[in-house]
């Protein structure tokens, strides 16, 4: 058996997050410790590998996968990396857009793409558009830069 080096973390959680933890735990069979360490484990993993691809991360387990893919998704975008997957209603969000405004966030925003939480003080763009009606898109960086290289939408081929 190898020495042991694991190091002891210690942090303080609302008590509705440790029943949850715990719930969790004992639904997977295993201690609150093994599943915070696997889940950490997982999300850096993939954090590192930049694997923002959910099929690999889907093949694990769904429910893992949506909390883990959230936090690798927000992580991706701290690191300035691709945007992620294209959500269901990204094109429809995105159609009406006529312009990207390059904006300093003062408030967090999600990535009208990919989902990404865009965090304040990050550099965003703001979807320009003449109808009051519509929601406000935003896009990452890298979505932005991709731009140049994808078909328009909304426009049918
Ligand atoms: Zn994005």
């Amino acid at each position: 058996m190898t020495e042991r080096k694991d190091r002891l973390i210690q942090t303080r959680v609302p008590e509705t997050l440790e029943t949850t933890l715990k719930d969790e735990a004992r639904r997977r069979r295993t201690t609150v410790s093994q599943m915070i360490r696997t889940v950490l484990e997982d999300t850096f993993h993939l954090v590192d590998d930049v694997v923002a691809n959910v099929d690999m991360i889907v093949s694990d387990s769904v429910e893992l996968a949506q909390r883990v893919g959230r936090t690798a998704r927000r992580r991706a975008a701290d690191a300035d990396a691709p945007c992620g997957e294209a959500l269901p209603d990204a094109a429809d969000r995105i159609a009406p857009v006529q312009a990207w405004n390059e904006v300093v966030l003062n408030q967090a925003v999600d990535c009208s793409k990919c989902g990404a939480e865009l965090p304040r003080g990050r550099r965003a763009y703001l979807g320009l558009c003449d109808d009051p009606t519509q929601v406000r898109a935003w896009l990452c960086a890298s979505a932005v830069e991709a731009l140049a290289s994808e078909p328009e939408t909304g426009e049918e081929a």
